[in-house]
């Protein structure tokens, strides 16, 4: 027999047993009421045949479990009632895991591989907790039934956790639960009248029922600890509360929320206060956009009914301007102003020695009751031949190596098509230069819909660059930089290769291998920031999974919260709405889902438009070019996603991320009144399109009518 037949024919069996089960009144013979119900009956079967009637019982519990049936919870309750407390658990426990473990293994030989093709992602945090973890995830599963035992069964059918393990992890973890479910079961046998209920013995029994859950919580929690911190010798007291390693957006709103709350905190930066955002990042490339669209304005200033001409670029008094403006900004981010704040700054490089102690220049060790690491991330740098002698620039080195220039380079090559490098692209082909972007993807900007990339690449196609997509860089000669597609080679010479391909995070260097915190890309966190440390938290680019400094600022509110907080109230971080955007011009703004995305996971949507050509004013400012594009819930006016190419898309995003937080429609953005002329306005516009889209047909077919007949 074939494996594919095989899988029907136990799928039909199954399928066939739980059918009749549940036509046949399965259901309501086993719960509670028809336990009490046929009582009498059953004691009296299994006095007469006490151990047929004990294997008989057992044999009718596996077949419940293995077939996910409901009525567990009611078979272990008459466990209790029909064989007491010590045989009832036996008879249950055994039978449970045996259940438990053919329920696995069907799972397994039915769906395992169909499940993992479709499915991965689902999956995949199975597989993690599993890595992770190893059994004691089973257990912990076991031990706290936040999820029904069913579940848990058919989920583990998915991995590939020995059958052996399985079955004997089970059985240790389902172990103290049965028990409380026995013994309860005893206490319910007892009921001969509605005195009884009231029974120190049988409200014993519930309580411990109803405490179980929490108590397993707790205890494994404990044991999780004792476990995590086993080797490592914990300080008697601390010196602070917290410490903040690294002062980019996460590690300073960290530090700021620990102060505002008076914990005592430190915060060590080793690099420059601000992190990549102030010093490499958002701010200095935001000051170049700027400059680059001014040069781009008066090349093509004939518009506004000025002359034109080529703009005559002073690259040392760009790169002023950009480090004024950092200057002017670098006030908020400063130590003055932290230690003003409260924050003990320490200008250091810090180092996790244990899971308290952290050591300052391999010099000073401080003690800390908690942790939260905001290390941030770097640029990623591909494996080319030839580009570590090519002198190459990233986002870091950049901005120095500009300023020690006279003139902007002539030729440009940027490698990557993502955020960073089509912003850089548009900006310095803007200021001057011949710019080259090579991209191996099929498309720019690769995480928005196809039609944003194309509109994108369209722009700076028009305004002179020479987008390569496709193109995969293969060496590096000199200064000419070999990308190749479909097997043929492009030479591409430079003066200048910006590698703009992704940033990773900082993992290494700092006590994360010693103190055996598991990373992938990032820190590996759980939904409440804590790394497998519960006093050690993560933050920003160095956690993921956005990076962004918004989402860093966000994610710190939560680590230092927890970090600080978590023993009375743990909050669970919300990612659901982060906005982002790529500042080319015009700029691309989006949150939530995308077409794309929402196709991908099967989100039911209709998707809404408004072409910006039709907003006046984006014709005043002859930036007419682009659109929003909605994705909405059908039949309701609940916003799903929403893309807005545009420029000043930055600005307007905002009324719907606030739009989606709070759970207003788009009937509430179309019934707010928006000043006129602005930008702004095409969110009210696109909402009105949506309107239109859905208006009341056959009731203004009645109004026509009715209007008719008023004219007589
Ligand atoms: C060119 C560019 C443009 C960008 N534009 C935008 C944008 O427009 N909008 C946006 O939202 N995001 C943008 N980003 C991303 C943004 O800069 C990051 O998401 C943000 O800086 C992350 O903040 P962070 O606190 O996690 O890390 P960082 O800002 O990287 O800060 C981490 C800090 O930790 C320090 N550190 C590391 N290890 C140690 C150690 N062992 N001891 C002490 N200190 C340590 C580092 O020196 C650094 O200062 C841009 C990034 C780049 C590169």
């Amino acid at each position: 027999m074939k494996g594919g037949t095989g899988k029907i024919i136990l799928l039909l069996l199954i399928a066939g047993t739980v059918i009749t089960f549940l036509l046949s009144g399965g259901t309501e013979r086993l719960s509670l009421a028809g336990l009490k119900r046929d009582y009498d009956a059953l004691v009296d079967v299994v006095a007469a045949w006490p151990v047929a009637s004990a294997v008989a019982f057992g044999l009718a519990y596996v077949v419940v479990t293995a077939l996910s049936l409901p009525g567990a919870a009611a078979m272990t309750l008459a466990a209790g009632a029909l064989f007491g407390l010590v045989e009832g658990t036996i008879i249950a426990s055994i039978a449970s895991t045996i259940g438990a473990t053919l329920a696995m293994l069907s799972a397994r030989f039915i769906a395992r591989d169909w499940v993992r093709a479709r499915f991965p992602k689902a999956v995949e945090a199975v597989d993690r907790g599993l890595a992770r973890d190893g059994n004691f995830y089973l257990l912990s599963l076991r031990l706290i039934p936040v999820f029904p035992f069913f579940l848990v069964n058919l989920a583990m059918g998915l991995t590939a956790m020995r059958v052996g393990t399985f079955a004997a992890v089970s059985q240790i973890g389902m172990l103290p639960g049965t028990i409380v479910y026995v013994n309860a079961g005893t206490q319910l046998a007892a009921i001969e009248s509605s005195a009884d209920i009231t029974s120190p013995a049988l409200i014993g029994s519930f309580v411990l029922l109803g405490l179980f859950p929490l108590i397993a919580k707790f205890v494994l929690g404990w044991w999780r600890r004792r476990r995590i911190y086993q080797g490592w010798k914990r300080p008697k007291r601390f010196d602070r509360n917290l410490i903040v390693i690294g002062a980019g957006a996460g590690g300073l709103v960290t530090a700021y929320i620990a102060a505002t709350v008076r914990a005592k905190v430190t915060l060590i930066e080793a690099h420059r206060m601000g992190g990549d955002c102030l010093n490499t990042g958002c701010v200095p490339s935001k000051a170049l956009i700027r400059s680059a669209r001014l040069a781009h304005e008066i090349r093509t200033a004939d518009w506004f009914g000025l002359k034109p001409r080529e703009p005559e670029l002073d690259l040392k008094a760009v790169m002023k301007r950009i480090r004024t403006i950092i200057e002017v900004i670098e006030p908020a981010d400063s130590v003055e102003r932290y230690t003003s704040l409260g924050v003990d700054v320490r200008l250091g490089y810090a180092r996790l020695v244990d899971p308290w102690t952290v050591e300052i220049d391999g010099a000073e060790r401080l003690t800390t009751r908690a942790i939260v690491i905001a290390a941030g991330g770097e640029p990623a740098v591909p494996d080319i031949p030839g580009l570590a002698e090519s002198g190459y620039l990233t986002s870091d080195t950049m901005w120095d190596a500009l300023s020690h220039r006279d003139a902007l380079p002539g030729r440009i090559v940027v490698i990557g098509g993502g955020p960073i490098g089509t912003e850089m692209a548009q900006a310095f082909a803007r200021l001057g230069s011949q710019v080259t972007q090579v991209e191996h993807g099929p498309r720019l900007l690769p995480r928005e819909d196809e039609e944003v990339s194309a509109f994108i690449a369209e722009r700076l196609a028009e305004e002179g660059v020479s987008v390569l997509t496709g193109h995969e860089a293969v060496r590096i000669e000199g200064k000419t930089l070999i990308a190749a597609k479909g097997g043929e080679e492009v030479p591409l010479p430079f003066d200048e290769l910006i590698v703009a391909v992704g940033r990773t995070a900082r993992l290494t260097g700092y006590g994360l291998e010693a103190l055996g915190i598991p990373t992938e890309k990032t820190v590996q966190t759980n939904d409440y920031c804590e790394t497998i440390y519960p006093n050690i938290y993560a933050a920003g680019d160095v956690a993921g999974p956005y990076q962004f400094t918004h989402f860093a600022a966000h994610q710190a509110w939560y680590a230092a919260v927890n970090a600080l907080f978590g023993s009375f109230r743990r909050f669970r971080a919300d990612y659901s709405i982060i906005p982002r955007v790529t500042y080319t011009d015009p700029e691309v703004a989006h949150v939530g889902h995308n077409e794309s995305r929402a196709k991908e996971a099967g989100i039911a949507h209709e998707v809404v438009r408004f072409d910006i050509g039709h907003l006046d004013r984006a014709v005043t400012e002859g930036a007419n070019r682009g659109f929003v594009k909605l994705l909405v819930q059908p039949g309701k006016d609940r916003i799903l996603g929403a893309t807005i190419v545009a420029h000043n898309a930055s600005e307007m995003i905002a009324e719907y991320v606030l739009a989606m937080k709070h759970g207003l429609g788009l009937d509430t953005i179309l019934g707010t009144i928006h000043a006129y002329p602005t930008m702004a306005e095409a969110n009210k516009y696109a909402a009105g399109e949506w309107k239109k889209a859905h208006k009341p047909e056959r009731l203004l077919r009645w109004l026509e009518r009715y209007h008719r007949w008023r004219r007589g």
